[in-house]
């Protein structure tokens, strides 16, 4: 039944009307003495033939065909009608007998198949009125029993029009009668039938809204319902007949064709995505039930779930990502429902907390694990939020895990509160903290120690930032600068500086910001320091850059150098007075060899002077000889004098000054100064000076006292070995581009074994008075203050080398290089 087939009111009372008019003509032409067609035995073969034609008619469905299936039922129905009534009213005569024999059996099914047949072709007509029309529902109250009644009009009019007949009473009163039973109780029938097919209709309608498809064993679609049409978009007239799957392209979550026999499992219904008629998808639950043992047929209802299933997938996401986000920060998320008590935690987050799954599900079980006193510090929280009917609570506590571990969790909670403001769920994060936790007290603990170190230091620390600002200022900086730390944080710096180091600092800053180029830092600087009173210090600053998320730092180590500066003075002079004291004792030492040396040359000009004297006075003079002997004693009154310039030079305390000398010049002097006089010991002295070791950058004297150390040691040294033995080497030779290696060698006993690990200690001598035992710790000290260094070693050979270092120079044609 479709939406198209609903005959329109007027043509289904012009359908019921048709057949009494057809009665009245064939009635009032033939007689109603004779029967006509309907008694004779082609009588019921036309009512037959009618019913045949409407059955035939209904079964094509369509609506006209149907219009002239009702007419031509109703036609049926009215001859039927007749027909009964004329064989049951004629004469008792053979014929009759024989027509009516014949007539009764058979017109009585034929009635019965003509209501029934006109009851299913008005059947959609009456229903369509029933539901829209009401007004032409009423109308067919009136007009159905009229049409019913019409047979018994037309018998009474027969009986008035045409020769009385044989039994007026009966013709008069009881066929009308019997007409009226019979029409009402058809009347009653077909309405009682209607109003109950209408009410299966309504029912089919309803069910049809539903999405609901019937198909056979292969998947063919054999209905299709309106709730389908919707669904899916396909009209039933294109459905119906094919393949349920192939029109839908339905496919099971995992991607295969869906099965056309369902497992036991699959009882409750299949999920399924199939496709609209527009080509979107849709998930569908497909419930299959059997249509009857006897049907080859399955019906199928169909749940769209497209909106749950997206949901749940929304939902799904939300918990994953919920899951995610608690996984990356160890979060446990739980709801508590006060009222049931149960704890629940959202996609297990309690295993993050290293709580095993299922253990904590309620308050009691969550509080066994927890320390007590923290139990009560929470609950009092508790309480109080509640109190104030707070919109959440935070809270701290230790647990003792499954194994005996035990971990700090932070969280916190929201509250929800019932109309009565009873507290029913709390919905909150834990979050293990133990590590936090564990390194906030460590990093405390490393605070502390800093700040206990940087307050003991005896360096003051000041951190500044880019722009010179004063964040910290340590104690001893308030010790050093004489201010309180309050007074100078955040001031800059450069108040700590005196005047002309002021004005430029912040342009320092600037300058390092912009091209990175170190002045200062990681640099040890000597400067002066501001004090509060104005008054300058010498100090030593160190200065370190720290980075840290962008923000950069500047830390400055400052310490008060006065007092070294003073010592280091206090010890310059010392040393230095030291070095001329050794100077003076290596001259004493040398006094009784450089005044026979300065002896021969005085003996020598007062022979020269005596010798002129006498010449003067000869009256022959000899003028060439006189002249030769005045410029005789002049050259060894020079010669004296070398001698003593070279002594004073040496013993006169002078300042270090530190040149360009000529290594030979330096060697050289030195031996005359210290073998002179020594002709006696019979030395061989040997010297091996490389020509290209000729430029040293040094102080010169304090070289020569070097050497004049040395060598005295050595000629000190041959006094014990026999005189062909006694011998002395001065070497010297470049070591690389740095540096020159001036070498004293001799072939006395060497160095005795009992004091070769202390040879550089002051006052080290085997030589009881007669040494002091510090001319090698002068010696190495002067060497050091150079940057070289002092070596002493025995020679296999016998007798001891000693080998010192001094910065080279290479002279090179219009210049010099270092
Ligand atoms: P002093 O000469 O006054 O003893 P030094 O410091 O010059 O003081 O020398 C310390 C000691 O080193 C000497 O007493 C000596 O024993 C030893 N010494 C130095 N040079 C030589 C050398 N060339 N040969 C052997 N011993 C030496």
């Amino acid at each position: 039944m479709t939406a198209t087939h609903r005959p329109a009111p007027v043509w289904i009372i012009a359908s019921l009307l048709t057949g009494p008019a057809l009665i009245v003509t064939v009635t009032l032409v033939r007689g109603p003495a004779h029967p006509g067609i309907l008694d004779s035995a082609g009588g019921m073969p036309v009512i037959l033939g009618l019913l045949l034609v409407s059955v035939a008619l209904l079964r094509v469905r369509r609506v006209d065909f149907t219009r002239i299936a009702a007419l031509t039922a109703a036609l049926a129905t009215s001859l039927v009608m007749i027909a009964l009534d004329v064989t049951l009213r004629a004469s008792p005569s053979p014929a009759s007998l024989q027509n009516t024999a014949v007539a009764v059996p058979v017109a009585i099914p034929a009635m019965v198949l003509a209501i029934a047949v006109l009851i299913e072709a008005c059947d959609a007509a009456l229903v369509a009125l029933a539901q829209q029309e009401i007004r032409g529902w009423r109308n067919l109250h009136l007009v159905l029993p009229a049409i019913l009644v019409t047979p018994a009009l037309i018998e009474v009019l027969q009986g008035l029009i045409l020769p009385a007949p044989p039994d007026p009473t009966q013709f008069m009163a009881v066929v009308p009668l019997e007409t009226i039973v019979l029409g009402a109780v058809i009347w009653w029938l077909i309405t009682g039938l209607v109003a109950e097919r209408m009410a299966t209709r309504n029912f089919a309608n309803a069910l049809d809204c539903a999405p609901i498809v019937m198909i056979d064993s292969s998947g063919t679609i054999a209905h299709w319902s309106r709730g389908c049409e919707d669904l899916y978009g396909w009209p039933a007239a294109h459905a119906v007949g094919k393949n349920k799957y192939a029109l839908l392209q339905s496919r099971t979550l995992e991607g295969d064709p869906p099965p056309l026999t369902r497992s036991n499992d699959q009882r409750e219904g299949i999920e399924l995505i199939e496709r609209h008629r527009d080509g979107h998808a849709l998930r569908l639950l497909e419930v299959a039930r059997s249509a009857g043992s006897a049907s080859r047929l399955s019906i199928l209802s169909m749940s769209d779930i497209t909106a749950r299933a997206a949901a749940e997938r929304a939902l799904g996401d939300s918990e994953a990502r919920l899951l995610l986000a608690a996984q990356a920060h160890s979060i446990g998320v739980f709801e508590w429902n006060v009222e049931s008590n149960a704890i629940h935690w959202v996609a297990n987050t309690e295993t993050l907390l290293g709580i095993p799954a299922g253990s904590v599900r309620d308050y009691a079980s969550w509080a066994a694990d927890v320390f007590p006193e923290d139990r009560v510090i929470i609950e009092k929280r508790m309480a109080a939020a509640v109190w104030a009917k707070a919109d959440r609570f935070s809270f701290r506590y230790r647990m003792r895990r499954a194994d005996g571990e035990v971990r700090t969790i932070e969280g916190s909670s929201r509250c929800f509160y019932d109309g009565t403001g009873q507290l029913t769920r709390a919905i909150g994060v834990n979050i293990d903290v133990t590590d936090r936790v564990a390194n906030e007290i460590q990093l405390a603990a490393r605070e502390a120690q800093l700040r206990s170190v940087l307050e003991t230091v005896p360096d003051a620390m000041i951190v500044i930032d880019e722009t010179g600002i004063i964040l910290t200022f340590s104690p001893a900086a308030e010790r050093l600068f004489g201010y309180a730390a309050r007074q100078v944080v955040g001031a800059n710096v450069s108040m700590l500086m005196p005047d002309d180091h002021r004005v430029r600092h912040d342009g320092y800053l600037l300058h390092y910001l912009r091209t990175g180029t170190k002045r200062v830092i990681d640099r040890t600087r000597f400067l002066t320091a501001r004090r509060i009173d104005g008054r300058e210090v010498p100090i030593e600053l160190r200065v370190g850059e720290a980075r840290y998320a962008g923000v950069r730092v500047f830390t400055g180590f400052v310490r008060d150098i006065s007092e070294r500066i003073e010592t280091e003075e206090r010890l310059g002079s010392l040393r230095s007075e030291l070095t001329h004291v050794g100077r003076l004792n290596a001259m004493g030492e040398l006094a009784a060899g450089l005044a026979h040396e300065i002896n021969q040359p005085l003996t020598a000009i007062s022979n020269y002077l005596a010798a002129a004297r006498r010449g003067l006075a000869q009256a022959d003079r000899n003028e060439d000889a006189l002249r030769d002997q005045i410029i005789a004693a002049g050259d060894q009154s020079l010669r004296a004098g070398e001698i003593i310039r070279r002594m004073r030079d040496f013993a006169s305390r002078h300042e270090t000054e530190t040149r360009i000398e000529p290594v030979e010049a330096a060697i050289r002097a030195a031996s005359a100064l210290v073998l002179v006089g020594y002709e006696r010991l019979d030395v061989t002295i040997c010297y091996e000076l490389a020509p290209d070791a000729d430029f040293m950058f040094a102080d010169r004297i304090q070289v020569q006292q070097v050497l004049v150390n040395l060598l005295r040691n050595s000629l000190d040294a041959l006094y014990t070995v026999a005189k062909e033995r006694r011998r002395i080497r001065i070497a010297s030779r470049v070591v690389d581009a740095e540096w020159i290696e001036i070498a004293v060698s001799d072939t006395g006993p060497g160095i005795a074994a009992a004091i070769l690990a202390q040879l550089y200690m002051p006052f080290t001598s085997t030589k009881g008075k007669a040494g002091m035992g510090i001319g090698l710790s002068i010696c190495r000290r002067i060497v050091e203050a150079h940057g070289g260094s002092l070596q002493a070693e025995n020679l296999a050979s016998g007798g001891a080398e000693f080998r010192f270092t001094v910065p080279r120079v290479v002279k090179e044609s219009g210049g010099t290089q270092r």
